[in-house]
């Protein structure tokens, strides 16, 4: 089974968390648009045209890299790959229109989680600087403080990770994202998932509803 999944979501509702144990569960890639723009956070873009000159620009402020970038980054990656988990795209309806035209999804995952524990989940954030795994300081800490369970990696705070782009992404995903989840929903592959539970009892409903639709 190569399972094709999308997992939609506001920031912080644990796409990259539960994309990581899907990967591993179903041996399909996670392909995520942040990680891959934050490994090219300076990448030139000055030549298109666009408002700033790089990916970082628009990033460190919790506002959207633009289209053009974005796509050409989720086209190459999921060409590469027979089954994947995509996280962080589509993000507006232009991208759902990109992303088909790309491929087809085998199950469409909706994660919920209410506004204020999300602020609270990004703000406690620690992610792995070597092999991107995500932890939080009190709801899902590393065995040893600071060190990477996975990789021995350094956990670090994002620099987006502060209240001010928190709250901006969030009020982003409202205006351009929400629509993109109800452009899905009601479709037969889309499963909505209570994301307010503990990272266990999520998991459990994220498997489940992928061994049902793939
Ligand atoms: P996203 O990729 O949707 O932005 P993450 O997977 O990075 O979200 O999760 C955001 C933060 O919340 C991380 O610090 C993560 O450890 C934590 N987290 C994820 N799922 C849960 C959960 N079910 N309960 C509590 N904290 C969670
Ligand atoms: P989170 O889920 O915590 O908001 P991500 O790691 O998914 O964070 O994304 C970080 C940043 O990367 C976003 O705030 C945005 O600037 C940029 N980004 C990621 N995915 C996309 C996308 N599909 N379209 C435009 N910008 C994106
Ligand atoms: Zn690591």
């Amino acid at each position: 089974m190569n399972p094709k999944v999308l997992i939609l979501g506001p920031p912080g509702a644990g796409k990259g968390t539960q994309s990581e144990r899907l990967a591993d569960e179903f041996g399909v890639e996670h392909v995520t648009t942040g990680d891959a723009l934050r490994a090219n956070k300076e990448m030139d873009i000055s030549d298109m045209g666009l408002e700033y000159d790089t990916p970082g620009e628009y990033m460190d402020q919790g506002d959207l890299v633009p289209d053009v970038v974005v796509d050409a980054m989720v086209q190459e990656a999921l060409s590469d790959f027979d089954g994947f988990v995509l996280d962080g795209y589509p993000r507006n309806d232009h991208q759902v229109e990109a992303l088909e035209e790309m491929t087809d999804l085998d199950v469409v995952l909706s994660l919920s989680v209410p506004r204020e524990e999300l602020v609270d989940r990004l703000t406690g954030r620690r992610v792995c600087d070597d092999c991107g795994a995500n932890y939080h300081v009190e709801f899902d800490q590393p065995e040893e403080p600071g060190v990477c369970d996975e990789c021995g990696g350094e956990l670090i705070q994002r620099k987006d990770d502060n209240e001010a782009s928190v709250r901006n992404r969030l009020d982003t995903f409202e205006a351009e994202t929400a629509p993109v989840i109800g452009h899905y929903r009601g479709g037969e592959d889309f499963v909505a998932v209570d994301g307010d539970q503990s990272l266990d009892e999520v998991w459990a409903d994220v498997k489940s509803a992928v061994e049902s639709n793939a």
